[in-house]
């Protein structure tokens, strides 16, 4: 079974791709599929990282939100308050089939702090129950990290949304290499190929098209929007007055060769700090880690030049290549392995898309993801207050920095390295494994502990 690269960037809602894409999704679906029993109760249990952190990452809200029938990708940001307003108040939610049914969170919405189901660190337990309290249907779902979730079920069976056969069938980056030197295709022409098993290849470039317009429209709201961000820590946002620091700077500013930095740096910010206000982003190949893609996108698009004619489009797809070896053989949960999995990964993303976007080599992409995440391994997961924002946002800077500087270093040579990208991705899976849980995604460790909430 093969799935789409598509499905790794998802038109979404912040904070969290696992703690607030995945659940949404997860009550939709459940929701859903409840037409015609005779309800009295709906109720949903947290477990392990989605109860530890799920109220910083909105998964509540999430949740009830999806309960109404609401999909991350088309969930109207601007009336969300109202619409968790009338819940609340009115102790009731309606279904999508029209039902109200009574719903008080405080009974109906149970975080088991300490207590993670067996599959997975984010599992939710949904109960359909009538008259005394009868259970009329129950599912056990993972949110498996960007935005991907699965039942018991689907996890034994995988879902058919994914195709039997591509043209360029590869499990490992060895096998992706070896496809691109036999065909003669880069990394990005070889998914170009494959996807045009999913669907038509016009349609494949206009859904590139709209990813890459989220994302644009993205960094203008976060270059727009000031404030402080929600949640009780008191982060003021930043890219608004970076942004307007940068449009004024004078020619004698233009002398320090590091410039471009601080915009490599305003575009990371803009994004997350709407991802952390809940507003619209694209999963990248998380929303934690969401502004990395978009941020080397943008310097890509400004200030380098690339010898294709749809350069965007070849970025975006060898960003999704290789977001998909990390699926596949490790992981995209920070809950899972750390945020080696998610800033790691989407900086060892984003340094083979810019190799592709300047037209080098599948080596040379292949050598760009290794550097990018040789140099994250280890990295662990530890918000402070349960909250995307300390050290997410910045941290989607620094892995937008590194991801640019991967891509320098591996267009130096030829694409022939020492350590394979297989090995590093392995190396990532085990170092993640073996990482204790308070590192991973549970506010138990790390900054989480050591950083005083105001
Ligand atoms: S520390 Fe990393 S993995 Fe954890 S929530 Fe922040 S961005 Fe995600």
């Amino acid at each position: 079974m093969h799935f789409s690269v598509l499905d790794l960037f998802t038109i979404g809602v912040g904070p969290s791709s696992s703690h607030t894409v995945g659940p949404m999704r997860a009550a939709a679906r459940f929701a859903n599929s409840l037409l015609n029993l005779p309800l009295t109760r709906l109720r949903c249990d947290l477990y392990g990282s989605l109860a530890a952190t799920g109220k910083g990452h909105g998964t509540d809200r999430a949740l009830l939100l999806g309960f109404l029938g609401h999909q991350p990708e088309t969930v109207p940001i601007a009336k969300m308050d109202e619409l968790l307003e009338t819940v609340r108040s009115s102790r009731s939610l309606t279904l999508p089939d029209g039902r109200t049914l009574p719903f008080d969170e405080k009974t109906d919405l149970s975080f088991k702090r300490l207590k993670p189901l067996p599959r997975h660190p984010n599992g939710m337990h949904f109960l359909a129950l009538g008259e005394g309290d009868t259970v009329l249907r129950e599912d056990i779902v993972y949110s498996l990290g960007g935005g991907f979730i699965a039942s018991e079920h689907e996890l034994d069976h995988p879902p058919a949304d994914s195709v039997e056969r591509i043209p360029f069938p590869y499990d490992s980056a060895a096998e992706l290499i070896t496809l691109c030197a036999s065909s003669g295709l880069t990394i990005a022409q070889l998914t170009l190929a494959n996807e045009a098993e999913f669907r038509p290849e016009a349609d494949t470039r206009q859904r590139l098209d709209a990813i890459w317009n989220t994302m644009q429209e993205c960094v203008r709201n976060g270059c727009a929007n000031e404030g402080i961000l929600p949640g009780g820590l008191q982060v003021t946002r930043r890219a608004r007055k970076l942004h307007q620091d940068l449009c004024h700077r004078n020619e004698a500013a233009l002398a320090d060769p590091l410039a471009i930095l601080d915009w490599v740096n305003l575009y990371a910010l803009a994004v997350n700090e709407e991802n952390a206000a809940g507003g619209r982003v694209v999963t990248a190949p998380t929303n934690g880690a969401a502004g990395i893609i978009p941020a080397v996108l943008h310097f890509a698009t400004r200030f380098r030049h690339s010898p294709h004619s749809d350069p965007v489009h070849r970025f975006l797809l060898t960003a999704g290549a290789i977001a998909t070896l990390y699926k596949k053989n490790a992981s995209l949960s920070g809950a899972d392995v750390g945020c080696q999995g998610e800033v790691g990964v989407a900086c060892s993303m984003a340094a083979a898309a810019l190799v592709e976007f300047l037209g080098g080599s599948p080596q040379q992409a292949e050598n760009a993801a290794e550097i990018g995440m040789e140099h994250n391994l280890g990295l662990t997961c530890d918000p402070v207050g349960g909250l995307v924002q300390i050290p997410c946002i910045e941290r989607n800077a620094m892995g937008s920095v590194k991801a640019i500087n991967a891509a320098r270093l591996a267009m130096t040579g030829d694409g022939s390295h020492f350590v394979s990208l297989d090995k590093v991705i392995k190396t990532m899976r085990d170092t993640g494994r073996d990482m204790k849980s308070k590192y991973k995604e549970t506010s138990r460790g790390g900054l989480a502990v050591n950083v005083v909430e105001c």
